[in-house]
């Protein structure tokens, strides 16, 4: 009996070279990855691979451009501050319910967990359950709420906070369109001069929506790219889509509402690997 998978593998692999540029351009739209980007991953292919590369070889010469263009995770790192005796400020920026409360919360966890003092700090006042959310996190970790109004109230918050490894502030997921409130977030984010910002977006953010938002925080000069719900994205684009809008590195992915489980560093092989071709 003839096993006709193995056949038309062969089949495949065995098309000529453009034949399997095309196919991996659509494959990459599938993933909604940015048509400028997926020319570029295409372009540097055609300058590595003769017209004799295969269809497994172009695969998997694309994963190492993805890889690297994912760049690798940073998470949180308290050394630097460690020698300095002075706590680590982090501060949490992003569009209204992407989950920046519940991510710090994550985080919170997972730093009181290895031992850390872990002080919490929010000024997202405009949404009445949001400093009740925080707060029922604080108290089954045993932690201390501080609650701000307006920038001015920030640096003393932090001070106050001294004894601490680690200090993360939440902000009111304000819509970036109304300019009030944006422009009050910004005198925020300045008055605070965090250590750390995490811009955290949530995966299933269209292309147009994601750059709308890379433009309205682009005030922000150095930020970690967050990125939560993965569990509800199919796809994994809008990260390679806001690495290459941004340059700005990963961090940590979170793929559900579970508080402190579902969070990890970002697994670069995982966001790689092609769950689109998984589906075929
Ligand atoms: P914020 O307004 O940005 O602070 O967002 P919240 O932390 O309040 O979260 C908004 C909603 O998203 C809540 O219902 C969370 O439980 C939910 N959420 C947060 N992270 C995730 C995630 O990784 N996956 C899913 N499915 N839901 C999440």
């Amino acid at each position: 009996k003839v096993d006709t998978t193995k056949e038309e593998a062969f089949k495949e692999d065995a098309l000529p070279f453009e034949d399997n540029i095309a196919y991996l351009r659509r494959l990459l739209f599938e993933r909604d990855v940015e048509p400028k980007l997926i020319e570029k991953i295409l372009e540097k292919i055609r300058e590595r691979g003769g017209n004799s590369m295969k269809k497994e070889e172009m695969l998997s010469l694309s994963s190492k451009i993805m890889t690297l263009l994912v760049g690798e995770p940073q998470p949180i790192n308290l050394e630097v501050e460690k020698e300095q005796q002075k706590p680590h400020v982090v501060i949490f920026l992003g569009p209204t319910g992407v989950g920046k409360t519940t991510t710090l919360a994550k985080i919170a966890a997972d730093f009181t967990f290895k031992n850390k003092k872990v002080g919490l700090i929010t000024a997202d006042t405009y949404r009445i359950a949001a400093v009740e959310q925080l707060k029922t996190y604080a108290e089954i970790l045993n932690l201390q709420v501080t609650v701000v109004y307006s920038p001015g109230e920030i640096q003393e918050a932090v001070n106050k906070l001294s004894d601490k490894d680690l200090i993360l502030i939440d902000t009111a997921g304000r819509s970036h369109k109304n300019k009030a409130h944006f422009d009050e977030l910004k005198s925020l984010v300045s008055a605070v001069d965090a250590d750390e910002t995490f811009l955290v977006i949530n995966s299933n953010t269209s292309r147009i929506a994601l750059r709308e938002i890379v433009e309205y925080y682009a005030f922000v000069k150095d930020y970690k790219l967050l990125f939560t719900k993965l569990d509800e994205s199919p796809i994994c684009g809008i990260i390679l889509n806001a690495r290459y809008m941004t340059g700005k590195p990963i961090s940590y992915t979170t793929n559900g509402q579970s508080v402190p489980d579902d969070m990890s560093i970002a697994n670069v092989k995982q966001i790689v690997a092609d769950r689109s071709e998984e589906r075929r």
